[in-house]
């Protein structure tokens, strides 16, 4: 029988401190050539078994091989130039340094097959594997080539929906597109966002997932939170359309945030990825929090259908404080596991 409410997590976890400086995003290798390559191996290896002695379900690369969510996918792409770069405005929210696209987009080769591949050697358990989500990418560029973010877009999705079939080929079994700039431009995700999305998990077999959050806890994202009020309605704009997507999960903050639960309602059908352990705090939640979060959930999701996970990534925390908060998640599932087969 398949596992009642498998944990995972959304996203990054905290690299060695021998490959990448701790408790910093963005972090640059320390490492170079096949050292540098040995070292992701074995940082794949350690955050294998972190989340094993945890008893995370789904195992995800918590992206040891990657600097930055979007940046390192791109960099692996032609027709965007990294040494002309510009400052833009990014997720309508704070001015960031971006690298510009110059010509057509394409994809000489595979980004993680070879990581994934890896990865999958190393256990038998569900594999889930993160991509950046096309209006992300296009939002974290800047575009003199095809002056539409609509058709950047397009061409991204291309490019990672052949990515994805690599990645279902090497056995990864969850794709995930991480999608944070859903929460910003509503109008454009219902014109197109969630078109692109689809066509970047067009023809897969695997599941699909996409993580739509408030962002890391830094200041830009934490001041924004602040100006959005009491409540946080921002889902409520883009669920129904996502509802009726052709993608299978939807992972969403949930933890300490100010999203209404009943936000989640609108989601009916699909499955859930609740996160129930905020990103944003050192403070390492009881497993009764985490337990209290998904109960709230599981009056809008059904129970087989809810995946409990975290907010977002942890790469600026701490080893001890991801470890603590990761064993209370899978004790916080426990408690909910406990109860519902009573
Ligand atoms: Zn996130």
């Amino acid at each position: 029988m398949k596992k009642l409410l498998p944990t995972s997590i959304a996203g990054s976890l905290p690299k060695p401190s021998w490959l990448a400086q701790p408790e910093t995003l963005w972090s640059p290798w320390k490492l170079e050539g096949d050292e540098l390559t040995q070292g992701k191996q074995d940082a794949l290896r350690l955050s294998l078994l972190n989340q094993q002695q945890s008893g995370v379900d789904i195992i995800s690369d918590g992206e040891q091989t990657r600097q930055h969510f979007v940046t390192t996918f791109i960099e692996h792409l032609n027709g965007v130039d990294f040494q002309q770069r510009k400052t833009v405005k990014i997720r309508d929210r704070y001015d960031a340094s971006v690298p510009m696209v110059v010509g057509e987009v394409t994809r000489q080769k595979a980004v993680f097959v070879d990581d994934a591949k890896f990865l999958r050697q190393q256990t038998s358990q569900p594999i889930k594997w993160a991509l950046p989500g096309p209006m992300t990418m296009v939002d974290t560029l800047y575009d003199s080539h095809y002056k539409s973010r609509e058709k950047l877009a397009w061409e991204f999705a291309k490019i990672l929906n052949q990515e994805a079939k690599e990645l279902e080929a090497a056995g990864v079994d969850i794709i995930q597109f991480d999608e944070p700039a859903f929460n910003v431009f509503f109008d454009e995700v219902n014109d197109w966002g969630i078109a692109a999305l689809e066509r970047a998990a067009e023809g897969l077999k695997c599941e699909t997932a996409v993580h739509i959050c408030y962002g890391y806890g830094i200041k830009a994202n934490t001041d924004w939170k602040k100006s959005l009020g009491d409540e946080w309605r921002q889902y409520e704009e883009i669920f129904p359309k996502l509802q009726s997507s052709s993608i299978d999960l939807i992972s969403l903050e949930c933890q300490n945030s100010r999203v209404p639960m009943e936000l989640i309602e609108l989601l009916r059908g699909k499955k859930v990825m609740v996160g129930a352990i905020d990103v944003a705090t050192n403070a390492i939640e009881t497993p009764e929090e985490v337990a209290n979060t998904l109960r709230k959930a599981l009056q809008f999701v059904d129970a087989d259908k809810l995946y409990p996970c975290t907010n977002c990534g942890m790469v600026p925390l701490s080893q001890h404080v991801t470890r603590g908060k990761l064993n209370a998640l899978s004790a916080g599932a426990e408690i909910i596991r406990q109860e519902l087969t009573r």
